[in-house]
């Protein structure tokens, strides 16, 4: 008998794409009910029309996931306590900054034995020092929390192009297996690792990495160069890492989270348009400024994961360890200009 049943929480471009992947699978696996819960942040278009009633109508997020059919099984839902009411199996992947704000909002109102998954790439930074999405989840709501992160560019799986990913996992691994099977589809490849902070730092440091590839696009410095950045931004990565948390393994980073996820990024992602857009304009232009006009309300990771990462390094005194990392933000606020990212990544430190 059908006895899980899924809410998305989040609609933007990858949060649909999501609803799309999970509701053509609700409908073929036995264990799921077919509907698919999504939570809409609800807004009123140009046209007048609330946002979730026009997904119901169209059976298209005509917003942030324009052409593409959801699937009829997906119901959108402004109302968050209603969408997560019944929910055993909740999937967060909304922009990191909004997260704890919705994780207030649910206190109490969950099924106590619902588990989640976070898709969100980012990181909070508290007094107490860092704190990953997936722990601030699990904190809030005390329930388990399992990531799903990899080379998932939202408009290229929208059309059912091929790509993996990688579930990232504390101890439960039948918990895991469930994801899995909830997202793998022809087109998705999904496996899972018993790595769960190794998989989400890579999730959210790669966005770092992708700023600093764009400003070499818009620098016009060519593929030689954005490599080079990417080698540097990679070992930024595995560093940061594993000085955070030492248990992280050296083979999630040649898991479609890692490796992959910071090829496509740096090639074809929001974060890389965004910061060319940056470089070419000389840093004249803000990223907020940028982002509202490029991006039709989607957001950037990047941007505020650099200065988030900054406070950690700065926090803990490890700033020169990480030139990358903290060049990335000192360009974005303006305080060094774009070409510094080559000339401050080379001086990277004797030892790795
Ligand atoms: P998005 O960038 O399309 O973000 C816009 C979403 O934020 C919309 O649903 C909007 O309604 C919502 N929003 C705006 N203001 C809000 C508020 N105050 N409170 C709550 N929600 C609000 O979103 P996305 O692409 O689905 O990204 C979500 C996460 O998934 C991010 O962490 C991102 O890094 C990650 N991700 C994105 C992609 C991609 O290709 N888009 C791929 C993989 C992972
Ligand atoms: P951007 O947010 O830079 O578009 O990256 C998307 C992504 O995370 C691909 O896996």
């Amino acid at each position: 008998p059908a006895s899980s049943r899924v809410t998305v929480v989040g609609s933007g471009n990858w949060g649909s794409v999501a609803a799309k992947l999970i509701a053509s699978n609700t409908l073929k696996l036995h264990s799921f009910h077919d509907e698919v819960r999504m939570w809409v942040f609800e807004e009123i278009l140009p046209s007048g029309e609330k946002l979730s009633q026009l997904i119901n109508q169209t059976n298209e997020n005509v917003k942030y996931l324009p052409g593409i059919k959801l699937g009829k099984n997906v119901v959108a839902d402004p109302d968050l306590e209603n969408a997560v009411r019944d929910a055993t199996m909740l999937v967060f992947v909304t922009p990191h900054q909004f997260v704890e704000g919705i994780c207030k909002r649910l206190v109490g109102k969950i099924r106590t034995d619902a588990e989640a998954i976070s898709l969100i790439k980012g990181m909070e930074v508290k007094r107490e020092g860092p704190c990953m999405i997936s722990s601030l989840i699990s904190q809030h709501l005390g329930i388990s929390c399992c990531v799903l992160m990899g080379a998932n560019i939202a408009n290229e799986i929208a059309v059912e192009k091929f790509s993996e990913a990688t579930v990232g996992y504390r101890k439960d691994k039948q918990t895991a297996e469930k994801w899995v099977q909830l997202f793998n589809t022809s087109y998705f490849m999904v496996s899972a690792v018993q790595d769960v902070e190794g998989v989400e730092l890579c999730g959210t440091l790669k966005n770092i990495v992708a700023i600093a590839a764009g400003f070499v696009d818009g620098l016009e410095m060519g593929n030689n160069t954005k490599a080079a950045i990417m080698r540097i931004g990679l070992r930024e990565m595995k560093t940061f890492s594993k000085l955070l948390f030492p248990s992280v393994k050296d083979s999630t980073f040649f898991e479609s989270c890692g490796v992959a996820d910071l090829i496509t990024t740096c090639l074809g992602g929001r974060n890389r348009r965004c910061a060319e857009a940056f470089a070419r304009n000389g840093g004249k232009r803000s990223f907020d400024e940028l982002e509202a006009e490029m991006l039709q309300g989607q957001k950037l990771q990047g941007v505020s994961t650099a200065k988030e990462v900054y406070e950690v390094l700065r926090h803990r005194g490890w700033l020169e360890l990480f030139p990358l990392f903290s060049t990335v933000h000192e360009i974005c606020i303006g305080r060094l200009p774009p070409t510094a990212i080559v000339e401050y990544s080379e001086h990277t430190p004797k030892f790795s």
